[in-house]
């Protein structure tokens, strides 16, 4: 917190600090409700953060094309789906209510007046698709149509490529339903590097700020917000080597991602071991930080996007660790998770978000995180039909994995019990010929079986025998897409203090926020679709802030 007495470099009225899909949302709604001047700051040098690594898929209840497909939804469903996963008070109505008002709002705006294109993914469940209220087969989760980068220009080599480093030209519809796409349609898309999912989703954003005009400072991290009295005035912001000090007149929004790159912070505010996030370097809590020195009030601290993934054994840019997403791995059949104790210890297909508390588990009598270090165990069929992490082919193990002629050898080279481990194998297998996971309940939710391999049926897409060697064990992570506890907010996004009350010119979106759903992951979606829903809401009220 700086003071407002000291001049200013620069003066607009709304500026957005980050370019993730809700910084990006912020600063287009900002400039399409009024305000005159918006400023994006960017601390990286490659624009879209996480967002454009992503499948930038949306989660969106009551959306205007589930009316049109003849889905029917209502508010009182999307509660009680909501209300029945979160803990006990931690949904705030008015923020929620704002969630599932605005979010078809945005859509519409979106559809209307910017390059966003997004379509219904059809028969995506919702993620606890078992749930009184959900969608057990699909219609809130929506997809982006590739878009083609060629329309960015110049501006095209500043969007932050997707984790594999290579873009796909196609959607997550297309990626399930019509994955052989003709050959003359790719090589169109590649001749326009059509681009799918998360970058799809940031090149249309950020085409819209292009054609608006929209400045944006790459290479500048906001540090700081200015403050007149109680109220957020500007923001100081390190770029090209100095301080530069720039007043907001209507509002500063924070888009800046959460904090789990720092440390610090994770340590202090999550509610068990975090090792493994899976999102930019730069998610470091420099928003959180900023808005708890002008006193914000904070919730779902605890919490995260919880993700289960693997380090790279190769350092990967910008002096960080690589982990690699482990989601598809772990649902595939002839694929287990077990714990130090070679025990198996969850439904190895339900969703990520619900496995990260799984692995909190605690045991009283050893101090220990009963299931913390895991790894995933599968076999020779499973690496020769699966691409496996990193792996570019099949066939292909990644360099860290630990491989042996027998599972009880496997254990021994991982360092837990080997004869145990062969016992929580057979029993598995067992299950798995009765066509029943008895222990975990494993492919009984049609969830657990979208997620599987298509070429099988009913729980078989998901249940497979681990029973041909070679065998192969790969360590695994207690990770974060990102953490979801930040500064709360009003139905307006604006950051609130402890006593409830506006910060006036203050707003956060993305996940950087105390998260709208209480934590909950309601489906494909489950961040971007608040985040952006209250980049898209902090917009416009700043920019009609008088
Ligand atoms: C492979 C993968 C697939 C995923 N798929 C989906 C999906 O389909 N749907 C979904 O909902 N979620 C998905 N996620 C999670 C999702 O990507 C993130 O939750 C989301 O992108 C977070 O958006 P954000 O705007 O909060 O943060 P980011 O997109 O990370 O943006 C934050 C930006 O703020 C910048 N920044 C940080 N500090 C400062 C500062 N001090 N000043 C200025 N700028 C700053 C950062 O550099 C960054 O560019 C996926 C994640 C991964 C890795």
């Amino acid at each position: 917190m700086t003071d407002h007495a000291v001049p200013f470099d620069l003066e607009v009225d709304v500026i957005v600090l980050g370019t993730g899909g809700s910084g990006l949302t912020a600063a287009l709604a900002a400039h399409d409700f009024g305000a005159g001047e918006v400023l994006i700051l960017e601390k990286f040098g490659m624009i879209g953060g996480t967002s454009a690594m992503s499948g930038g898929m949306l989660w969106i209840p009551l959306n205007d094309q589930q009316g049109e497909r003849g889905v029917d939804d209502s508010f009182d469903e999307v509660v009680e789906y909501l209300d029945g996963l979160a803990d006990d008070g931690h949904l705030d109505p008015e923020v929620l209510g704002a969630f599932l008002e605005e979010g078809p709002e945005m859509l519409r705006w979106f559809e209307e007046k910017t390059p966003v294109r997004l379509r219904l993914f059809e028969g995506f469940p919702d993620y606890q698709s078992w749930a009184p209220g959900a969608k057990e087969h699909g219609s809130r989760s929506l997809d982006n149509d590739v878009f083609p980068f060629a329309e960015l220009g110049s501006w095209a080599k500043w969007v932050n490529p997707p984790k594999t480093g290579w873009p796909r030209r196609t959607s997550m519809i297309e990626d399930y339903y019509t994955p052989n796409l003709p050959a003359d349609v790719l090589a169109d898309r590649e001749a326009r590097d059509c681009r799918g999912q998360g970058q799809a989703l940031i090149g249309s954003l950020l085409k819209g700020v292009l054609d608006r005009g929209i400045p944006l400072h790459r290479e500048s991290r906001a540090r700081h917000l200015i403050t007149e009295g109680r109220s957020v005035v500007g923001v100081e912001t390190e770029e090209n080597g100095s301080v530069l000090r720039i007043r907001a007149r209507k509002g500063v929004i924070i888009a800046t991602g959460g904090f789990e790159w720092n440390t610090k912070l994770v340590n202090s505010f999550l509610r068990g071991p975090m090792t493994g996030p899976v999102s930019v370097p730069e998610c470091e809590g420099d928003g959180l930080l900023m808005a708890m020195e002008v006193g914000a009030s904070l919730g779902n601290m605890g919490k995260s996007w919880w993700l289960q993934s693997s380090q790279e054994l190769a350092a990967h840019g910008r002096g960080h660790a690589n982990y690699l997403i482990g989601n598809s791995e772990r649902t595939r059949p002839r694929s287990i998770l077990v714990n130090r104790a070679a025990q198996r210890f969850v439904n190895e297909a339900t969703n990520y978000n619900a496995i990260g508390p799984v692995l909190h588990n605690f045991d009283a009598n050893t101090h220990d995180y009963t299931n913390l270090p895991f790894w995933i165990i599968v076999d020779q069929p499973y690496v020769e039909k699966y691409r496996f992490f990193n792996a570019t082919t099949k066939g292909v193990v990644p360099p860290w994995a630990i491989t042996a002629d027998t599972i009880e050898e496997l254990g021994e080279r991982i360092g837990i019990d080997g004869v145990a481990l062969a016992k929580t194998v057979s029993t598995f297998n067992a299950d798995v010929a009765a066509g029943r996971d008895t222990e975990f309940g494993r492919g009984d939710s049609t969830y657990d079986q979208f997620w599987g391999d298509k070429d099988f049926d009913g729980v078989y897409r998901t249940l497979g025998p681990i029973d041909t060697a070679p065998y192969y064990a790969v360590k695994m992570e207690s990770g974060v897409l990102g953490t979801c506890g930040g500064p709360r907010t009003n139905a307006s996004a604006q950051v609130i203090d402890w006593d409830d009350q506006p910060i006036e010119g203050l707003y956060v979106c993305s996940n950087a926020m105390s998260s709208p759903t209480a934590g909950v992951y309601g489906g494909a979606g489950g961040t971007l679709g608040p985040g952006m829903t209250f980049g898209f809401i902090a917009g416009r009220h700043a920019a009609q802030r008088g």
